[in-house]
């Protein structure tokens, strides 16, 4: 059970979050949630039984967040009416078209006048399909087989998976309805006592609930994270916020906080999943950083400062997830097989064969193909003014053209040794207007500000949440 909810929280969490972007220094990440693994067992230990730790009500806050736009809270479908209207505007609806005949009629197909009975469910156990679980519940192989002649949706039940919910509504005169969990957020309804028979994927209401925490970082933001009851995926998201300003495994101070306005997912009145941070605020060695979310008119999630300065940089700082420096940017080097002095013009990074080569920022492919000693090699153009290299390559990502627009983060290529090379590691370059920089210190440019067109807009929109941030400040700057 567990992994399945973790699961979904994750696919719950990637719906929500379209199309952020979250390239934050990867390697920041990895080393901080290595370093917070040996505590994770205490954390979750203790994380429960500290009452102090919990928090009040989100109502409130969510009024003064949303005003008048608070989502009614979801009614939570009531088992005696099994016809209780769903948004069906959002669902995909099939019926089988009235010239097709079954073969067998399907339960009862006359809407029965009984009073319902209720529904039974069944959790799917490991190894059944949809025909197993039916059986084990008193149905038939041909009523299975009925289910599947509505149609490909009603045909999602071949894939039915452990732990998902799968419900009958039965009354005296058959089967009239079935629901299957596809996952928190969505069931699919299958109606049986109508002619014709029906299926739908329903997208269930989902209430968004609005929370803050905050805490004092003792050790590391993980730790902390998990006494303000954060989950991990939000531990996670806010590193990835910060992760550009902050180097959580070095920055961090004793006395450093953290306050968070974020969302949870509620559906019929329980927890399905997180939802996102709207707003945070770290402050680390006396310094002030914020951050809000901010959705622009074409509906791309990013985290910007109150000013509306990204919180991202228009590039990441290596293009491996995992570095290991073999020789650093110099000028007057030494050159490994000539043995003459030649300027190292990028940084070697040691890597396995194969490693997933990363473009560090968005752009365009400008060249790919081999370049004598460089060996298969990829450069991208960022803008006007600068561009980045990647050398002794194994081989390129499959769909990899000259001319081909990247994201920051994107695969471009594998690492290899290609060319003058005396063993599997990535030479990388960093040109500003054609100049080389040494890209471990190379200043990096932010990523773009919110487009002044939309200034008035994300002024708006960030406005409740900053205020929220002010008033969780000062209590908590109260309370210490
Ligand atoms: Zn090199």
């Amino acid at each position: 059970m567990v992994s399945f909810n973790r699961k979904n929280q994750k696919l719950a969490a990637r719906r929500k979050h379209g199309g952020v972007t979250t390239a934050a220094s990867s390697r920041n990440l990895k080393l901080l949630f290595a370093a917070a693994f040996g505590l994770l067992v205490v954390g979750l230990l203790t994380r429960d039984d500290n009452p102090d730790l919990k928090q009040e009500p989100s109502s409130r806050y969510r009024q003064q967040l949303l005003g008048s736009n608070t989502p009614p809270p979801s009614q939570g479908s009531t088992p005696s009416s099994p016809r209780a209207s769903l948004p069906s505007d959002k669902s995909t609806q099939e019926s089988l078209s009235p010239r097709k005949k079954l073969t067998k009629p399907i339960g009862q197909l006359k809407a029965s006048k009984t009073p319902p009975i209720e529904w039974r469910s069944e959790r799917i156990r490991a190894g059944d399909s949809f025909a197993i679980a039916m059986q084990r519940l008193g149905h038939s192989a041909s009523m299975v087989a009925n289910i599947m002649h509505i149609g490909p949706v009603a045909q999602q039940l071949t894939h039915i998976k452990p732990g998902h919910l799968l419900e009958l509504y039965e009354t005296k005169s058959g089967l009239e309805q079935i629901r299957y969990q596809i996952d928190p957020l969505t069931r699919l309804e299958i109606t049986l006592n109508t002619t014709p028979p029906k299926a739908a994927v329903i997208n269930l209401p989902v209430e968004t609930r609005f929370r803050h925490t905050s805490a004092d970082i003792d050790s590391s933001l993980y730790l902390a994270g998990l006494k303000a009851n954060l989950s991990d995926a939000l531990i996670m998201e806010l590193a990835n916020i910060f992760g550009w300003d902050v180097d959580f495994t070095l920055d961090l101070r004793k006395g450093d906080r953290f306050t968070v306005v974020y969302s949870e997912l509620y559906l019929n009145a329980e927890k399905v999943s997180d939802g996102q941070i709207y707003a945070a605020e770290l402050v680390t060695r006396g310094r002030q950083l914020r951050a809000t979310r901010y959705e622009d008119r074409s509906g791309v999630i990013s985290y910007f400062t109150p000013e509306g300065k990204s919180m991202r940089k228009a590039f990441s700082r290596n293009p491996l997830p995992i570095t290991r420096v073999t020789s650093r940017f110099n000028p007057n080097r030494l050159h490994p097989i000539f043995k003459t002095r030649r300027p190292h013009r990028g940084v070697d990074y040691g890597a396995a064969s194969g490693t997933p080569v990363r473009t560090t920022g968005d752009g365009k492919v400008l060249f790919k193909g081999k370049k004598n000693g460089y060996g298969n090699t990829v450069i991208i153009q960022h803008g006007q003014r600068y561009t980045t290299l990647y050398a002794h390559l194994k081989n390129y990502s499959r769909k990899l053209r000259q001319g081909n627009s990247v994201k920051q983060g994107q695969t471009i290529a594998y690492v290899g040794q290609s060319g003058w090379a005396t063993g599997p590691h990535l030479h990388y370059e960093f040109r500003v207007n054609g100049v080389h920089k040494n890209p471990l210190t190379v200043e990096l440019p932010p990523a773009e500000p919110v487009k002044s067109a939309e200034k008035q807009r994300f002024l708006a929109q960030i406005k409740p949440y900053i205020e929220q941030l002010d008033t969780l400040s000062a209590r908590q700057l109260a309370s210490n």
